[in-house]
């Protein structure tokens, strides 16, 4: 079986530095459909470039302000990989719509079907954020309008919690982040051992792969891992 690598990119312009951290909030919050420019989305490409090079395949979630460019849609394609939209405004189906509707005047995303759900239901990440997590709704909606939710947000607290459900839906994933995982569940080889007889999912922002050396350090060991134990690594298009 495999592990399927759910990217959720957050940040337009990372924040492994000050000003990157501010310009990233500045678009987030007051300018989220501009199109640019210089340092956007330069910590998602050198992700990208690796999962490239290892021969690894992921689903990758843009938000409104950081939906790809064209050299992201290039690199994306090259490397197999699948995208889609990281909903923040999920109060209704009418903002549901409404946000599919500008992501999908980006050019060439418009074929995007699949989303993921920005944010766990704690706190309000940004002006344009809905913070309430109502995994229900959000499947169906995919249901009724012909999107893929295929995962949740939850924090697998062991490894049968990464299980899918009847539906091929899976409600619970692995973060690669080690400070998001849960306490009784952060072991990369129980994932390992997991995966070698079933889909799991696992997760990682590309803000973190740059900013944060231990969430670089785990996905490197996890990409290791899975080769030498010859489990592929795929976007949920591919399972
Ligand atoms: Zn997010």
């Amino acid at each position: 079986m495999a592990i399927i690598l759910r990217v959720d990119v957050d940040k337009p312009y990372g924040k492994h530095t000050l000003t990157r951290r501010i310009a990233s909030k500045i678009k987030e919050d007051f300018f989220p459909l501009w199109k640019l420019h210089t340092g956007y989305l330069t910590h998602l490409k050198e992700m990208i470039i690796f999962c490239n090079n290892q021969g690894v395949r992921g689903t990758f979630y843009h938000r409104l302000c950081t939906a790809p460019n064209q050299e992201i849609l290039n690199l994306l394609k090259e490397g197999g990989h699948q995208f889609g939209l990281h909903l923040e405004n999920s109060k209704s189906k009418e903002s549901f719509l409404l946000e599919w509707e500008n992501f999908h005047s980006f050019p060439n995303c418009l074929n995007a079907k699949t989303f993921s759900k920005h944010g766990s239901g704690v706190h309000k990440l940004g002006k344009y954020h809905y913070p309430i997590y109502e995994p229900e709704k959000y499947i169906q909606w995919a249901n009724e309008c012909g999107y893929e939710y295929p995962s949740g947000n939850g924090i697998a607290s062991c490894a049968s919690e990464l299980y899918e459900d009847e539906n091929g839906y899976y409600p619970n994933l692995f973060w690669i982040e080690p400070s998001y995982r849960h306490q009784g569940f952060r072991n990369i080889d129980e994932v390992l051992f997991v995966a070698k007889k079933r889909n799991v999912v696992v997760l990682i922002h590309p803000c973190n792969f740059k900013a944060d050396s231990e969430t670089r350090d785990d996905f490197f060991l996890l990409i290791k891992r899975a080769k030498s134990e010859k489990i592929p690594v795929i976007s949920f298009l591919n399972q």
